[in-house]
């Protein structure tokens, strides 16, 4: 997942695509990005099957980028994103626009609830464990992707600075995931992920610099309510990655859903209409 969408660009792209763009000119207009940049991005999202390519004309060809089944399951993922971003974080370049819900045209916020008793969860009610392909080591592979790494200080900071911050990394990631299982102290970080102590102590800096972790007297890092309400980003994410890059040993990651003890699985609700929300119905205005 973190291979994949751990790419600003990346992700501003599938969103337009969702919100209808298909056209070169379409993600070229709405989005302050090179040409260099979209022609690879456009090309490298086709080889991942996240957009099709279909030639709408011949003689001069013409094409349009189309969402897949894989891109299109993204919207919760981005629907979280945004609401996070709307709410906490304030030093966009541009104010992120609002939200509409088509069904009962209200301006809305995504409301995370379980989809086996239909509740809306806290973040302290999901229980995280390792399923039969799931580890530290496996989930956050080291691999060094010098490609996706100079995308990413190009499209840095744009809509999503923060969110970035932590999906853009795959050891922003692992950590931000290990402080919600609980693993507080710096050298039970540092031993769960294997990582050496100075990439451990600039993403701790980072996360505690953007308000996400703070440190208690006996020196622990904790989740702020920021922090806390990053929750169903990882959780969507994680929905998409299992059911796109699903493992022949089985889940990754096991959530559980303690309110109710059932397995959980997200399920985003308008709370406005408390309908469930679909793909497409989430608009945002222009
Ligand atoms: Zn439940
Ligand atoms: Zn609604």
């Amino acid at each position: 997942m973190l291979e994949r969408l751990g790419d600003e660009w990346t992700l501003l792209i599938i969103q337009r695509a969702l919100l209808g763009a298909t056209r070169y000119g379409d993600f070229a207009a709405q989005l302050p990005i090179s040409h260099a940049v979209l022609t690879a991005r456009l090309r490298s999202l086709t080889g991942e099957d996240l957009l099709v390519r279909h030639e709408y004309r011949t003689n001069p060809s013409r094409s349009e980028y189309l969402v897949t089944p894989r891109s299109r399951s993204l919207w919760p993922m981005l629907t979280s994103i945004w609401e996070w971003e709307r709410r906490w974080v304030s030093d966009h370049v541009q104010p992120l626009p609002t939200m509409r819900h088509r069904e009962c045209g209200a301006a809305f916020a995504p409301v995370t609830t379980c989809r086996a008793c239909t509740k809306p969860v806290a973040d302290n009610e999901i229980q995280a464990s390792w399923g039969p392909s799931g580890s530290w080591e496996r989930s956050v592979p080291a691999t060094n992707n010098r490609r996706r790494s100079a995308g990413r200080r190009a499209g840095a900071a744009l809509l999503f600075p923060q969110t970035m911050s932590v999906i853009g990394d795959r050891w922003a990631f692992a950590l931000l995931v290990a402080t919600f299982v609980g693993i507080a102290r710096f050298t039970d970080l540092q031993a769960q992920l294997g990582a050496p102590p100075g990439t451990i102590s600039a993403r701790l800096s980072v996360f505690t610099a953007e308000g996400i972790l703070v440190t208690d007297d006996d020196g622990r890092y904790r989740l702020t309510d920021k922090g806390r309400a990053f929750l169903p980003v990882l959780v969507t994410a994680l929905q998409w990655a299992q059911r796109w890059y699903p493992d022949a040993d089985g889940p990754a990651v096991v959530l559980t859903h303690t309110g109710c003890g059932q397995r959980f699985v997200p399920m985003l609700v308008c709370d406005q209409c408390a309908a469930p929300l679909r793909g497409p119905d989430v608009l945002t205005a222009p």
